[in-house]
């Protein structure tokens, strides 16, 4: 079968290894000519390390990455309101893991064998007929397809393609990300909640540490205004360990600054294109499971692919096992969300009362195999 995934991030290179290692070899296309930025980290809780082995790539990430034994959530002022035991809940399944964003692409890059792998190219059109799909690139070559899989991101130029009407949508938070030397011995995942604002912090190294900082917008406030603000201004009523990191970041550290989108669609495919990752069902990153969903996503498609007579039917498979637990993870995302902008006297009694509890609800679903 001829296929082409469009997109070689975290979901197009794990869809890549997932069907090189059901017999296929697809072409794939990236727009970007350099590797995946540095400066942001990934959360993987041990859902993703299990996805991960099943590509066969979990001891190279566990080489680079960090383990992450709790998760912690502060107030503003550094007061705990919960600790979670990762492992408590995790067990057999996978450890939490954590590590430059780079890193996972690269290790996920370096797996592929049988891929032929086009980089600084883009896919301009889409032509879907009965069996096949023609596409144009960007470097005015054509091709025909069996299958074409969208694995391009939040702002996907397939979906934008094949269902121009499925647009994603701001949360209305907007968000900076940087890794920094980890001066303040942060050992686990550290969450600081304010009103209207998230610090948090993440090791992802022996040495460095990943630092988030959200900020939900009020009415009327425009992202560009944002931008131009000193971060550390804006969250300077937080205290340590997290307010320090944001406080002195070394000069010259790449600091990424975006607002947050999610994507929820009705359908994934149509015909002979189906969407994967963050094009399918970006969310918001209060599960910290973007990456698990999009390499779930690649497992699972690889193998309806390569157990269905039919395209079709392969397809109908995919969506059919993947929308219960993405859904899941979408809806807890927004929960999450809304739970942090409660006021801060009620949302700190209820994660005093119920941290552990709620990670627990949260994640439990998502130790079922796929
Ligand atoms: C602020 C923030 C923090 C996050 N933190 C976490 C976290 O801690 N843990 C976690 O698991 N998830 C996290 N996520 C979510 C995670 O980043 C995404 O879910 C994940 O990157 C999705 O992977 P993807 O491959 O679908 O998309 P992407 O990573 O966006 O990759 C898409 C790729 O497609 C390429 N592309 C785009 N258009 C084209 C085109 N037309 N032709 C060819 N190539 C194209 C892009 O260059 C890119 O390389 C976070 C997200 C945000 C916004």
């Amino acid at each position: 079968m001829k296929i082409l995934v469009v997109g070689g991030g975290i979901a197009g290179f794990a869809v890549a290894r997932a069907l090189e290692l059901k017999g296929f070899a697809p072409d794939l296309v990236e727009r970007r000519l350099e590797d995946a930025p540095g400066g942001m980290g990934l959360y993987m809780p041990g859902n993703v390390a299990r996805a991960l082995a099943q590509l066969g790539v979990l001891e190279a990430v566990r080489d680079m990455a960090a383990p992450i034994l709790t998760q912690s959530i502060l107030d503003h002022r550094g007061q705990p309101l919960s600790v979670t035991q990762t492992q408590a809940l995790w067990g057999d399944c996978g450890p939490c893991l954590s590590l430059p964003r780079n890193a996972l692409q690269a290790i996920l890059r370096g797996s592929l064998r049988h891929t032929h792998a086009r980089f600084g190219v883009s896919v301009t059109k889409i032509r879907q007929a009965t069996q096949s799909c023609e596409v144009a690139f960007s470097d005015d070559t054509t091709a025909t397809y069996d299958l074409v899989i969208g694995a391009d991101g939040v702002d996907s130029t397939v979906r934008s393609l094949i269902f121009p009407g499925a647009v994603p949508t701001s949360v209305g938070t907007v968000c900076w990300r940087f890794i920094t030397p980890n001066t303040t011995g942060i050992n686990g995942w550290t969450a600081m909640l304010g009103q209207g604002r998230t610090l948090l912090a993440i090791p992802v190294s022996a040495e460095h540490v990943y630092v988030y900082a959200d900020l939900t917008l009020v009415d009327g406030e425009a992202k560009e205004d944002i931008k131009t603000t000193p971060l550390e201004g804006l969250f300077n009523d937080f205290a340590a360990p997290v307010f320090s990191l944001i406080a002195n970041v070394p000069k010259d550290t790449p600091v990424h600054f975006g607002s947050i989108e999610q994507v929820v669609m009705d359908a994934w495919y149509l015909d002979r294109v189906v969407l994967i990752g963050d094009a399918a069902h970006a969310s918001s990153p209060s599960m910290a499971e973007g990456a698990g969903m999009a390499i779930e996503d690649a497992l699972v498609l690889a193998e309806c692919i390569k157990t269905s007579e039919r395209v079709d039917a392969a397809l109908h498979a995919y969506v059919a096992r993947r929308r219960p637990r993405v859904d899941w993870v979408q809806k807890q995302c927004v929960a999450r969300d809304k739970m942090r902008a409660l006021s801060p006297l009620v949302r700190n009694a209820i994660l005093r009362l119920l941290g552990n509890r709620l990670y627990t609800r949260s994640y439990t679903p998502l130790l079922a195999p796929l």
